[in-house]
């Protein structure tokens, strides 16, 4: 088994980590609640140069700004010399429940909240900035096993379909969505526009040119406007920016089922990241892994910065937990993981964790 160089980055409340098993490495999410300008010097000066540049794939759990606004900032404050290497940003792939599809409705929300243009679409645009290249998108699901440079990754979560009361609560948002398609045509507008979008998720075709695959908006002769640089603060307070409370309900409702739907992983059979899975989300990634025989880890990212707890946990064994929390979440870190692994490590309290194993 190859050497794998770890580094979960002291982001403060959010997650920034990086691993490699040689030449190439793997960044997984770049954000922190602190702001993207601190996630993004926290990246600089966390990962050497030489890390950074050798980085071949991004992995975004899930569309939270916690989780990406320092790929943001770096992107669009230039802050960041161009990454050569990087050509595949793999994210999780969310289903399409009855006649709306989740991720063009996630899509047209966060538009309709920013007035800027999609965050995801955003993210992408500047993932591709980045890189100076095109670069393939990767839609994952459970069971799905990829090649990267940190070894193999096999996704336990989001499963392809997703079932009982999950399924209620992510087609509950979906119908929230539905409704306030009739009643605002702004939204139903935006929503009409993200119809390209789709086509774009799927990293499994042959890569095309770049602007084609992170362009949609221009393509439609949609105005520039909508995704020009755009302050990534905006997005933190788009709950306010929203018009009216129907619209912010159904904002929270759709990323509570994002959130349900986030990636959650094992790289390279030893290592466990639980994304910010919490709930029947995390029980039903519990129950993928128990079923796999999957339970004895070399380290175990927590889920949710530390502040989730499952009983099914208590089937799993880690030499290491490590929790990505700062301030804000760190009072409602839970106690119990404590009782899964031989040491458990905040980046809170140490800073940057470095694992070599
Ligand atoms: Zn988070």
């Amino acid at each position: 088994m190859r050497l794998m160089t770890r580094r979960l980055l002291a982001v403060g409340d959010g997650l920034s980590m990086y691993a490699s098993c040689g030449w190439a490495g793997l960044h997984v999410d770049c954000g922190s609640q602190s702001g993207g300008a601190f996630a993004a010097s926290r990246w600089v000066n966390g990962c050497s140069a030489e890390e950074r540049w050798r980085t071949d794939a991004f992995l975004i759990t899930h569309y939270h700004t916690d989780h990406y606004n320092g790929w943001v900032y770096a992107s669009d404050a230039g802050s960041v010399p161009p990454l050569p290497y990087l050509s595949t940003l793999y994210h999780p792939r969310l289903p399409t429940p009855g006649a709306v599809d989740l991720l063009r409705a996630t899509f047209a929300l966060f538009a309709l909240g920013s007035g800027t243009g999609s965050m995801e679409i955003d993210l992408w645009h500047r993932v591709a900035r980045l890189s100076r290249r095109p670069v393939v998108r990767v839609p994952l699901e459970q069971g799905r096993r990829v090649q990267t440079s940190a070894g193999e990754l096999h996704v336990i979560w989001p499963p392809h379909h997703i079932q009982g009361a999950l399924s209620e609560t992510i087609e509950g948002a979906v119908r929230k969505f539905h409704d306030a398609l009739d009643r605002h045509t702004r939204l139903r507008e935006l929503y009409e526009a993200t119809e390209s979008v789709e086509a774009y998720a799927d990293g499994d075709k042959a890569p095309v040119r770049n602007r084609d695959r992170i362009d949609p908006w221009e393509r439609e002769g949609r105005p520039r406007r909508q995704h020009e640089p755009l302050d990534p603060d905006h997005y933190e307070s788009l709950d306010d920016m929203l018009p009216d409370e129907e619209l912010r309900e159904v904002n929270r409702a759709l990323r509570d089922a994002a959130n349900s739907l986030g990636l959650a992983f094992v790289l390279d059979r030893r290592v466990l990241c639980l994304g910010d899975l919490e709930g029947r989300a995390l029980t039903g990634a519990l129950s993928y892994l128990v079923g796999e025989g999957l339970i004895d880890f070399d380290v175990i990212v927590a889920p949710h910065h530390g502040t989730k707890w499952n009983r099914e946990m208590f089937k799993l064994r880690g030499n290491r937990v490590e929790v990505s929390v700062g301030d804000r979440l760190w009072p409602k870190v839970k106690p119990e993981l404590g009782r899964i692994a031989r040491s458990v490590h905040f980046t809170h309290m140490q800073g940057d964790l470095v694992w070599h194993g």
